[in-house]
Order: structure tokens, then C-alpha cells, then sequence
């Protein structure tokens, strides 16, 4: 393959330094005339005559080319090395736009789920946060395990599937929206015809990892979806329930005992319900208005309803929030423990 058995006479000229080679197992000797050393690596060069006449192409070892052509060697270098990353930028643009090319239209496709998916975990954070804390708890603490010791009897509840959806930051919508943005208006610049080189390459940089950004995404996503089945919710509020009935001096963290402390939020077969208070005329009335049903629907059709007297403002609770891609934990930082999960013997204490 290299052409090895071309000698480059002292006087050659340098045309054009094509390729290079190397690091190889056994060395070849230098092409030079003046040098024939053996080298590991080198370059594929063409060169001329005395006249610049092309005569041949040889290889010349990693440093004897400056030292055989001076000012002329350092200048086809870099051309070379500019040949070089001028090609790898178009193998990695090609490789950007195929790949992104297969991973937009999924992701689009998921953005409506994914919206759901907020929209559900903002409403249970605000309206059955400490049964949030619990989950993420249970998750953290015993294998996802929420349960009730009682009697010296152990009895598991519930365990919650889904476990990174109730540990990792809600973040999988801010994080599928920023990509899909990122990455198409990286496709129509890379299509439109003032493409510089060196923005390409910038943006190519924050893009390389779109692969592994998509997993992210689907991984979250694939968590919410099963932590959000509703059968698999309404055994969470279940043994919520049962926990607290067992343990009737409990009462979640920040709050007295006495003070009342229902959820406010229920599942009403697939629909997840926000309580809501109404003043009037004295007297208060209790509505439950459905925020989200989540019988998550395919692609379009998606049903976010509207109770009719009261309007839980889910416009903004599906924007995702304006920050960095793991600030939005609000559930996962429970310092302290909300409630009895899954406690084994020893640590058991004050019911029972
Ligand atoms: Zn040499």
C-alpha cells in the first residue's frame, strides 16, 4: 500500500502532503534520499522535479519533512491539516443529520406524552406533595417498598415501579424540548447557504452527544410512564392511605398534628383530580376539578381538561420551567423522613 520502494531525490520538490500513516507495527524506511531511516509514522507526499514537474508520490517519516523542505513543508501541512478537519466536519455533519434525522421525529412524537407526563408530576408536587415525598422515599430507602410494620409483622403495600421517574428531577419535557429546538435549528442552518465552518463546528460540539440526550429523554419517559399508570398510582394513594390509617399519630412534615392535611388531589378512574375551595356566601364548597387524564393518549390526541368553575392554570404548569436541566427537583430533596416506608424492625418505633 505505501509506496515504499520510491526514493525522493535531495532536490525534489514538495507538491502536496496527500495522506498519512502510523503509527505501523514495523517501521519502513524514510523515502527520503538524504535520510532512508526507519519510521513508524509518516506522510504520503507527492513531489516534483527541480522545476515543480510532478515526478512521484513517496513517504516521507513525522519529521524529516520540514527538515528536507523548510518553510514549504509547514505550509502543505497545514493544508493538509486543514484537508483533514475539513473532512472530518463533513463525516460528522453527514453522521449529525442522519442521526438526528432518526431521533427528531421520535422525540416530536413523544413531546405530547412527555407534556402529559409534567403536567401530571407539577399537579401531584402541589396538590399530594407529601405523597410525592413518600414515593421518593420509598424509592431512595427500600427498593420502592412502601409499607406498614405492625404487630412484628412486615407487610408491603406497595411497591412503586418506575423508580427513576420518582427520584430523578422532572425534567425529561425542558430537557426533549431544548434538544428538539437545538437540533432542528441545527438542521436548517446546516441547509442554508451562509454555513460558515467554524459555527458549524460549534454547534456540532453541543450536538454530538444527541444520542445520548434522546436516551435521557426516553429513559424518563418510560419511567413516567409506568409510575403513572393509573392502576399503579391508585395503589400508591392506597397504601398512602392504609399508612396513614395505621399510623394515626403521623402527621406530614411542616405541619401540626391536628391541622388537617388530606390530599388534594384523587384519582376518579384515569383522571387525576384537583381539590379546589370555593367561598361563598359564608359557606365553603369543596369541587374536584379534573387536571389531567392520564390515560395517556397517542400522538394528537391528548385530553387536558378543564373543571368548569375553576381554572388550575395548566398552561403554566406545562411550560417547562426557565433553568438548568437539573434544577427542577423539587420532590427528590425530602431531608427528612414523611412518613413510615417500608420500615424494617430495628428502626421501627412509636406505633405498631
Ligand atoms: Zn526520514
Amino acid at each position: 500500500m505505501l509506496p515504499t520502494d520510491i526514493i525522493i531525490p535531495r532536490d525534489a520538490t514538495l507538491l502536496e502532503i496527500r495522506d498519512s500513516y502510523g503509527p505501523l507495527s514495523e517501521e519502513v524506511r524514510c523515502g527520503l534520499e538524504g535520510c532512508r531511516t526507519p519510521h513508524k509514522r509518516g506522510f504520503i507526499v507527492s513531489f516534483g522535479d527541480t522545476s515543480g514537474v510532478a515526478s512521484g508520490v513517496g513517504i516521507v517519516g513525522h519529521v524529516c519533512g520540514q527538515n528536507a523542505f523548510g518553510t514549504n513543508w509547514l505550509e502543505a501541512e497545514q493544508a493538509y491539516d486543514a484537508k483533514v478537519r475539513a473532512a472530518e466536519m463533513d463525516a460528522a455533519r453527514e453522521r449529525f443529520l442522519v442521526r438526528s434525522g432518526r431521533i427528531l421525529p421520535e422525540l416530536r412524537a413523544a413531546l405530547p406524552r412527555l407534556k402529559l407526563h409534567y403536567i401530571a408530576r407539577r399537579v401531584l408536587e402541589k396538590n399530594a406533595a407529601f405523597v410525592m415525598k413518600t414515593c421518593v422515599e420509598a424509592v431512595k430507602s427500600s427498593h420502592g417498598r412502601i409499607g406498614i410494620y405492625r404487630g412484628g409483622q412486615h407487610r408491603i403495600l406497595h411497591r412503586l415501579e418506575g423508580e427513576s421517574f420518582w427520584t430523578t428531577g422532572n425534567n425529561a419535557l425542558p430537557r426533549a424540548t431544548e434538544l428538539d429546538v437545538e437540533a432542528t435549528s441545527f438542521q436548517e442552518y446546516l441547509r442554508s447557504p451562509n454555513v460558515t465552518k467554524k459555527e458549524a463546528e460549534r454547534r456540532l460540539g453541543n450536538l454530538t452527544d444527541i444520542e445520548h440526550r434522546w436516551g435521557l429523554v426516553s429513559k424518563a419517559m418510560q419511567a413516567a410512564e409506568s409510575a403513572l399508570q393509573p392502576s399503579h398510582l391508585g395503589k400508591v394513594f392506597e397504601a398512602v392511605d392504609q399508612v396513614i390509617r395505621s399510623t394515626p399519630h403521623w402527621h406530614p412534615p411542616g405541619l401540626e398534628p391536628g391541622d388537617e392535611w388530606q390530599l388534594n388531589v384523587r384519582l376518579r378512574g384515569t383522571v387525576l383530580e384537583i381539590r379546589a375551595r370555593d367561598v361563598q356566601s359564608g359557606s365553603t364548597r369543596e369541587t374536584w376539578i379534573p387536571a389531567v387524564d392520564l390515560v395517556l393518549q397517542p400522538l394528537g390526541a391528548s385530553r387536558v381538561s378543564e373543571g368548569p368553575d375553576f381554572q388550575p392554570d395548566l398552561e403554566s404548569l406545562s411550560k417547562p420551567p426557565v433553568q438548568g436541566p437539573e434544577g427542577n427537583e423539587s420532590a427528590g430533596d425530602a431531608g427528612e423522613r414523611p412518613m413510615d416506608v417500608d420500615r424494617s424492625p430495628e428502626s421501627s418505633s412509636g406505633f405498631g
